[in-house]
């Protein structure tokens, strides 16, 4: 084994990395954090977050996350800022134990004996700058994080898939109504999840209509969208409190290719719980879960995936 090589890295310092971190760190790993380029992850794009046990009032996510990353200091974890481009697993695949994984950030390279891979989902956005500048004020891709804050409103939700639809059956327990607002006729949400929506009575449908503009970031609050029916052509303002973009995630899973297990949409399959096709590389959070994306399942994840690194640097005599 090279010199200058690590016991283990974890790629991504949201809530998964960063419990991973506080673990590895806990157990004299001295681990390395690369901070990608959503430093913290999701819940840093959040506001209050009142489903994290512990917080009996709430928390707000920057917070939450600032504290985990002071934890994750506190006992020896370094961070690192960069963008992973590329990861070697195949010296491993040769030599269980004795080559290092390779993680390239540009010009940089880390080796390390083993790998956390905690490098989440990103929400996709509808990239409108009135959207990205009403993020936390009335724009949301989580219901489940902020649906509370619009009780008794109107709000509406973007998308026509099975996310669409659950976040809009969802925040019908909030809101006095949920419109969805659908950019095609034909939805691709399953037919279940599409006639528990549109059986309910408080929540309607406004298809072949995108949004054009998110009113209003001077005020600092969503009053309302500018939509555009792209079959009549027609230009119009509709007044909503919300608007939640239910239009789907995509794991930040690229770096590594085909060398791990990944489904059609690059989420990594684990082989079991945290552990992959690849001995020393483990995966944790929102990378890895398309199905539950809670703050607390990714922590725990975090926490699964750094106890398998102290196993199997144990078995390896590290
Ligand atoms: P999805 O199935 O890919 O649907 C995304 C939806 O957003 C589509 O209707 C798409 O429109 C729309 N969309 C995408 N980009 C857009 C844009 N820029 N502007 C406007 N609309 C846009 O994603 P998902 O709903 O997150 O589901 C992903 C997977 O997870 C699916 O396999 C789903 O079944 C599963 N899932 C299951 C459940 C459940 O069973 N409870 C819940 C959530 C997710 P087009 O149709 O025009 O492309």
């Amino acid at each position: 084994m090279p010199e200058n090589v690590n016991n283990v890295v974890i790629i991504g310092s949201g809530c998964s990395g960063l419990t991973a971190a506080i673990y590895a760190a806990r157990a004299n790993l001295s681990p390395i954090v690369i901070d990608g380029h959503e430093p913290g992850g999701q819940l840093s794009m959040t506001t209050l977050v009142e489903n994290f046990p512990g917080f009996p009032d709430g928390i707000q996510g920057p917070e939450l996350i600032e504290n985990m990353r002071k934890q994750a200091e506190r006992f020896g974890t370094t961070f690192r800022t960069g963008h992973v481009n590329q990861v070697d697993m195949s010296q491993k695949k040769l030599d269980i134990g004795k080559q290092p994984i390779v993680v390239e950030m540009g010009r940089e390279q880390l080796l390390t004996r083993t790998l956390i891979i905690a490098s989440g989902a990103s929400a996709r956005w509808l990239d409108l700058p009135s959207e990205q500048a009403l993020i936390g004020h009335g724009v949301s891709s989580c219901a489940t994080c902020d649906g509370f804050f619009f009780s008794g409103k109107e709000i509406t939700v973007i998308g026509g898939g099975d996310s669409a639809m659950e976040e809009a059956l969802f925040l019908t327990r909030f809101a006095s109504k949920v419109t969805v607002i659908h950019r095609r006729q034909q939805f691709r949400a399953s037919k279940i999840m599409l006639d528990r929506a549109r059986n309910h009575d408080r929540i309607a449908f406004m298809t072949d209509t995108v949004v054009e503009e998110v009113h209003d970031p001077a005020a600092k609050e969503v009053t309302g969208l500018r939509l555009h029916n792209i079959k009549t052509g027609k230009v119009f303002d509709f007044p909503t409190s919300a608007m939640f973009l239910g239009i789907g995630h995509t794991p930040n899973a690229d770096f590594v290719g085909d060398q791990l297990k990944r489904d059609a949409e690059g989420y990594i399959m684990p082989d079991g719980y945290v552990c992959t096709n690849v001995p020393g590389v483990f995966v944790s959070g929102d990378v890895a879960d398309r199905h539950y994306r809670q703050a607390v399942t990714a922590a725990g994840t975090g926490c699964m995936a750094a106890l398998e690194v102290e196993k199997y640097l144990e078995e390896i005599g590290k």
